[in-house]
């Protein structure tokens, strides 16, 4: 199965931590990296105080089921210290599976496409670099879903 990670970093040297969890994505057994994208800064969701962040999203192939690449994606965070205090705060680490094949999932612990990927732009931005002709399942080309977003606080680094 193919799948797009997205990654998100604003303390402790978030270059360093971005490459850190595409090197554990790349060396689990489950998962093979097959595309990165340009690392880019974006500002804090909802004006909320803190460093900017450094984001970018890969592309893998998996065998692992969508839930069991969930757990992986935990395990490198909780591997990278992440700890949780408030909704949206600073985090060392996050990893966000934006798209899982063209699969449409809804439970308790997962909804894929992730829910507010389309909403963003330092999630729409590094995707289209990687795979500027994908489409999210019942919500359209990556073109359309672009057009739709404010572009301005993202940059390229
Ligand atoms: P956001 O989801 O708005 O980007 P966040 O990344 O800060 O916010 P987290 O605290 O990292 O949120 O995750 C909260 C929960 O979201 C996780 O425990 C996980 O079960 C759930 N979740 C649902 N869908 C996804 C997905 N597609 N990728 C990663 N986590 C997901
Ligand atoms: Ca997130
Ligand atoms: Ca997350």
């Amino acid at each position: 199965m193919l799948a797009y990670i997205g990654l998100g970093s604003n303390l402790k040297d978030p270059k360093a931590q971005i490459k850190r969890a595409l090197a554990s994505l790349s060396n689990n057994d489950g998962a093979k990296l097959i595309n990165v994208s340009s690392f880019y800064e974006s500002k804090p969701l909802l004006e909320i105080p803190g460093p900017n962040y450094l984001n970018a999203v890969c592309k893998i192939e998996t065998k692992l089921s969508a839930i069991d690449l969930l757990d992986l994606c935990q395990e490198i965070e909780e591997s990278q210290q992440r700890v949780r205090e408030v909704k949206w705060g600073s985090r060392t680490i996050d990893l966000d599976i934006l798209l899982y094949g063209e699969q449409v999932i809804s439970n308790k612990r997962l909804s894929i496409p992730h829910p507010e990927a389309i909403n963003r732009a330092f999630v729409l931005v590094p995707l289209f670099e990687i795979e500027p002709s994908i489409k999210f399942p019942l919500l359209g080309s990556i073109k359309d879903l672009l057009e739709r977003i404010d572009k301005l606080d993202v940059n390229k680094l």
